[in-house]
C-alpha cells in the first residue's frame, strides 16, 4: 500500500488542509502519517486517519525523515513557508536531504503536489 507523509509549516496548513479535502478519496486509498499539529488539524478537516508523529520542531520531520531512510515512505508532501524563518529548519534539511538520497518523490509546494497525487494515482 502506497505510504504518503503530509506536512505543512503553520502558514501552508490551510492549503493543505483545502488540497487534501479535494482529493479525499483518492488519499483514502493510501497509509498516511503526518507531523503532529499538521496531522491532528487535518483529521479535524476531513474523515481520514492518519499516523500522527511529533510535532515538527520537536522532532516530527526527523522522524519521517527515519521512515525514508529505512524505505518505509514512497513519498512526501510538505509545504513549507519560504517567508518565515524555522527553528528547526536543519531538521527540515535533513528532510529534504534524505528524500533525495533515497529518490522518493517529494512536493514542497501545491503545484508540484498536485503533479505527485497524479503519479501516485496513475502507478495505481
Ligand atoms: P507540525 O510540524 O505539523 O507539528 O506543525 C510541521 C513542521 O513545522 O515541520
Amino acid at each position: 500500500m502506497t505510504r504518503l507523509a503530509l506536512i505543512a509549516h503553520d502558514e501552508k496548513k490551510d492549503d493543505l488542509i483545502e488540497f487534501v479535502q479535494e482529493r479525499e478519496a483518492q488519499l483514502g486509498d493510501y497509509e498516511l502519517i503526518g507531523t503532529g499539529t499538521t496531522s491532528g488539524r487535518l483529521m479535524d478537516e476531513t474523515d481520514l486517519e492518519i499516523e500522527p508523529q511529533a510535532s515538527g520542531p520537536l522532532g516530527g520531520d526527523l522522524m519521517i525523515g527515519a521512515e525514508v531512510a529505512e524505505g518505509r515512505l514512497d513519498a512526501l508532501v510538505f509545504l513549507r513557508d519560504p517567508l518565515t524563518a524555522q527553528p528547526h529548519e536543519p531538521d527540515v534539511s535533513a528532510l529534504l536531504r534524505i528524500c533525495d538520497v533515497h529518490d522518493v518523490p517529494l512536493a514542497t509546494n501545491l503545484a508540484s503536489a498536485r503533479y505527485l497525487l497524479e503519479g501516485l494515482s496513475s502507478d495505481g
